[in-house]
């Protein structure tokens, strides 16, 4: 099949750009999520994947060839919506034989056929019950068998968990990723759910405001965050802003030490990231970024602590992993905090006025763009 690409993707509603000229490759045979808050663009750019909406300007390739305009129909895609759009009337059988029988395939073969789907989905035995006879999670699994009934070159699901609650999601996730291994079919998944996308992704997209932050394999969003929005986004983040020196970042009176990977011209505007985790309230840590810091709140998490403290850097909460640390904390109390050096990521600081707001300066970007 060759593997998918986009180059330059766009879609336009009027002067609202709500899919801002991504590029991607998918890997063939990799599961790929594409994670952002609401609004920010996945389902637009997934459906113009699928072929199910028109991109406004770029294009798609599949193995090479150009299928920018191919109708969704000629594409050979499966897709597994959030509703499932199941046919109640139908057997589970019927709904999954379904395709295979419009499309010319004789009944008793399409019948086999849905039969070694239910198998795979662990629906084996239900091919006579009526969908409204399902639990949510096997719902679930029947869509997935009917989308993948047509052997789709490329499968696409958009929020398959969300009608399914905390637990059960979570199992699916992990059943859906084990399956996708299996028959090693390129995937994409949209999500709002980092953890959905962390559990079952090779590679994921992390989208903002149409535009894409960071492509990277689940760890590196995690730990090599490319944006301060990312940083945010993946995970805790405490922000700290500050002016760029030689060899670190002025935060008042004090100089943060950063190692030297991103350098950035002395006086300019940086943040920089720390996970509240990566912060060393017990001096474990070497000397540089050591502090005094007053807590100011306390909260029990079960298996980690977090600590709120006020320090010369501003506020900042730790999190503290219990088990062997035995430590307690008290509000009031005066701890000495370090920040190590190799857990800060430094980004450049966007100005008030130079934002990503969507509404600023939208018709002269389309423009240009044209
Ligand atoms: P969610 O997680 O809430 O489903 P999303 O990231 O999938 O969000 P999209 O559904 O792709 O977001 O929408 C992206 C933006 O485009 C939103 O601001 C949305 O309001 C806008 N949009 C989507 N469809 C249309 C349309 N037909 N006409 C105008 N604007 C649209």
């Amino acid at each position: 099949m060759g593997s998918l690409s986009l180059q330059n993707i766009r879609k336009d509603y009027g002067t609202f750009r709500a899919v801002d000229r991504v590029s991607l490759d998918f890997a063939e045979g990799e599961l790929t999520a594409l994670l952002g808050p609401s609004g920010c663009g996945k389902t637009t750019l997934l459906r113009m994947i699928a072929g199910l909406e028109d991109p406004s300007g770029g294009t798609i390739t599949l193995g090479g060839r150009d299928i920018t305009r191919l109708p969704a129909h000629k594409r050979k895609f499966g897709m597994v919506f959030q509703s499932f759009a199941l046919f109640p009337h139908l057997s589970v059988r019927d709904n999954v034989a379904y395709a295979l029988t419009i499309a010319g395939t004789a009944r008793s073969a399409a019948h086999e056929r849905a039969n070694s789907l239910l198998d795979l989905v662990q629906l084996a035995g239900y091919g006579d019950r009526r969908i409204g006879e399902l639990s949510g999670g096997q719902r679930q699994r029947v869509a997935i068998a009917r989308a993948l009934a047509q052997e789709p070159e490329v499968f696409l699901l958009d929020e398959p968990m969300s009608a399914l609650d905390a637990k059960l999601r979570e199992e699916m996730q992990v059943e859906l990723r084990l399956l996708q291994q299996r028959l090693g079919i390129t995937t994409i998944v949209v999500t709002h759910d980092q953890r959905e996308a962390m559990t079952m992704a090779d590679r994921i997209v992390v989208m903002s405001q149409g535009r894409v932050e960071q492509m990277a394999p689940p760890h590196d969003v995690y730990h090599k965050p490319e944006t301060d929005f990312v940083a945010g986004f993946i995970g805790r983040a405490n922000f700290i802003d500050g002016l760029a020196e030689d060899g670190g970042v002025r935060v008042g009176d004090s100089l943060l030490r950063v190692t030297p990977e991103a350098r950035y011209l002395p006086g300019s505007p940086v943040r920089v990231a720390c996970r509240p985790e990566a912060v060393d309230l017990q001096d474990k840590t070497g000397p540089d970024n050591r502090m005094p810091a007053t807590v100011t709140f306390v909260r029990d998490l079960g298996p980690v602590r977090d600590i709120h403290l006020e320090s010369a850097l501003g506020k900042m909460v730790v999190e503290y992993a219990l088990g062997e640390n035995r430590d307690t904390f008290r509000i009031g109390d005066q701890v000495s905090m370090t920040l190590p050096p190799d857990a800060l990521r430094v980004f450049p600081r966007v100005q008030p006025g130079g934002t990503r707001d969507q509404t600023e300066a939208r018709p002269d970007r389309i423009e240009a763009a044209e």
